[in-house]
């Protein structure tokens, strides 16, 4: 049995450190929003914690290169300093079939994913990023885990103001 929330804080540090070390994005922060009362759920921590990586990379990617001309961004006005911010939140909800789910949301205020490639970012080897940046398999390989472990993955986008992906477990 696995802690979600344990899990989900330590790639989400991982994830941050990394992100500071590499691009010297210093001026990036990370929130955390950990629902005590989600119970512990059976699932491979290994490929779990993978889904969790390249989900809270790209949001730290995303933000860390968005570069919101004034006026736009999610703080819109000119007076403000852009802050990259990457949010992690768990909660448990009840599923529509009346069961429970463990849900982890992973939000970043970056540029948005523009509608015409909505449809096609779970897609193996399709990514915007420039060559060598990225593979394109993150959100693939994450969709199989997810899927793998009877779950969902739904992204909720808007352009200019950031991006939330939403995963959710059953707990059995
Ligand atoms: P990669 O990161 O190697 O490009 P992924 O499968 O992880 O491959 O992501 C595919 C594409 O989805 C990215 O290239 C990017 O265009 C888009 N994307 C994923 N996450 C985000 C995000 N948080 N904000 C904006 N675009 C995103
Ligand atoms: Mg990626």
């Amino acid at each position: 049995m696995t802690d979600i929330n344990a899990l989900a804080a330590e790639y989400l540090r991982l994830s941050y450190h990394g992100m500071q070390a590499k691009d010297n994005a210093f001026n990036v922060q990370s929130k955390s929003y950990f629902d005590p009362n989600l119970p512990k759920i059976k699932v491979i921590p290994q490929d779990i914690g993978r889904v969790f990586l390249n989900i809270i990379n790209n949001a730290f990617q995303a933000c860390v290169n968005y570069k919101p001309e004034v006026g736009e961004g999610d703080n819109g006005k000119p007076e403000d300093i852009y802050l990259p911010t990457v949010t992690v939140k768990t909660s448990l909800v009840k599923s529509a079939a009346g069961g429970l789910l463990a849900q982890v949301a992973i939000a970043d205020n970056g540029p948005g994913i523009p509608e015409s490639i909505k449809d096609k970012i779970f897609q193996p080897f399709f990514t915007t990023k420039p060559t060598g940046q990225g593979t394109g398999l993150g959100l693939s390989l994450s969709y199989d885990i997810i899927k793998a472990h009877g779950g969902e993955i739904s992204v909720d986008s808007t352009v200019g103001k950031g991006t939330v992906f939403t995963l959710s477990l059953p707990v059995v």
